[in-house]
């Protein structure tokens, strides 16, 4: 294998086993406090929805893990308006940390922020706080826990977070915050080069509770992604927003085989090597697209539409074609801009969404408008052979099976983009 696709390939899949019982069991039960409880609403959805869009609003079957569907389930983090996140730093006596504290929380902040505020168009304000600005020192020693790489909740991260909440005490009232990041100290664990260990507990109800609330919505962060390529102080804080998205319940778009169903066009697939923003999908799904900005191509016949850059606020972001009730075509302007800085073909992406698909399992595959062109990037961590993907005028996506043709007619000087869709 070689490094460099070591270094992004397949890491563990993030949601627990039993997210779906859990979520379950939220919705029977009414939350108090704040949302580490799990929102009872999932934030992003509003209660009455345009009857136009119902069609695109893609489900699965109930057993799928952290699905692709409209609405998001209940018990994960609300991903909209301010979001408090809390940071605690933690190291062990086998592991102590080095430096300081706060220096491991400014490898990931400001930029964490900013990146959803960009992402977000501002609608996500996250608030990342550290009560406390010194290592939490664990009563075990870090091999006592027994994490490694696909270790599962039990028992070790509900001790961990046990000795967490102990270790905290009444320094901090986690009823404040919606969400927690445990910052690991770098040197716990294997290097993230040869394994990465990062990871979120998403939307689980049946975690440890503190102060009444329980710890639903947790990403832990280990060692650095560091590739070596001297971008560690611009890039190396993706991991957490990828995580993070875990936290308001999206999935794992890289798969066993890594980055190649997706590409480096969303965070959830690749959280290495240079900036990336999400897809069009994630954004409406986590509130930070309004339904007017979604078309819902249903028609039979001829449909146009003018796509605006997705990392541009305001305009119409994207257009879905269903095929199915738990599938169906997305396609978004992608250029380079905004969180967007290795684009190097802009263009229509086109891409299938599929809600009955688990995550980690290829949730979304991106088509390809150049396939085995190599790719059109250089960019060290940022899958190749995707990078030119997206469709430019005179280009035409088909599907003959299903009577679907998307044609990209053409550009006007601001990069909107004018698209055509034919259902037969
Ligand atoms: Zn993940």
């Amino acid at each position: 294998m070689q490094p460099s696709r070591r270094r992004i390939g397949p890491r563990r899949v993030a949601s627990l086993a039993s997210v779906t019982v859990l979520t379950l069991a939220i919705s029977t039960s009414a939350t108090a406090g704040r949302l580490m409880a799990g929102s009872a609403t999932a934030g992003p959805i509003a209660p009455v929805r345009p009857s136009t869009l119902r069609p695109c609003m893609i489900r699965g079957h109930l057993g799928v893990q952290m699905p692709e569907g409209i609405p998001t389930p209940t018990g994960y983090a609300h991903s909209t308006g301010t979001v408090h996140a809390l940071n605690l730093m933690i190291d062990f006596s086998d592991a102590p940390g080095q430096g300081s504290a706060l220096d491991r929380f400014a490898e990931f902040f400001p930029q964490t922020q900013e990146w959803f505020t960009t992402s977000s168009y501002g609608r996500l304000d996250y608030r990342p706080e550290a009560p406390i600005g010194r290592w939490l020192r664990m009563p075990k020693p870090f091999k006592a826990y027994g994490i490694e790489r696909g270790a599962p909740f039990d028992p070790g991260y509900r001790t961990l977070i046990k000795d967490i909440v102990t270790a905290a005490g009444t320094r901090v009232d986690f009823r404040h915050y919606d969400l927690l990041n445990v910052l690991v100290t770098p040197n716990a664990g294997p290097s993230a080069l040869d394994t990465v260990l990062s990871v979120t507990f998403a939307g689980n109800g049946e975690a440890p509770a503190a102060d009444g609330v329980p710890i639903s919505n947790a990403s832990f962060i280990y060692s650095r992604q560091d590739d070596g390529s001297g971008s560690y102080s611009r890039t190396g804080y993706r991991v957490l927003p990828h995580e993070n998205g875990h936290v308001f319940g999206l999935p794992d778009l890289y798969t066993q085989e890594g980055g190649s169903t997706v590409g480096h066009w969303d965070i959830m697939s690749e959280d290495w090597g240079a900036d990336n923003d999400m897809l069009g999908w994630h954004k409406w799904k986590l509130g930070w697209l309004d339904d007017s900005q979604i078309g819902c191509a249903t028609a039979r016949g001829t449909t146009d539409y003018t796509l605006t850059p997705l990392a541009r606020a305001g305009g119409r972001k994207l257009v879905f074609i269903p095929v199915s009730p738990k599938s169906g075509y997305a396609l978004e302007v992608r250029t380079r801009e905004g969180n967007d800085t290795a684009v190097c073909r802009p263009g229509v992406l086109v891409y299938r969404v599929d809600a009955d698909i688990d995550t980690g399992n290829g949730p979304i595959t991106v088509y390809d408008s150049r396939r085995n062109s190599g790719g059109c990037t250089h960019s060290p961590n940022v899958q190749a052979e995707l990078s030119d993907a997206p469709f430019v005028p005179g280009e035409t996506f088909k599907d003959p099976k299903r009577g679907i043709d998307v044609s990209v007619l053409g550009t006007d000087p601001s990069g909107n983009h004018r698209v055509r869709v034919t259902r037969r």
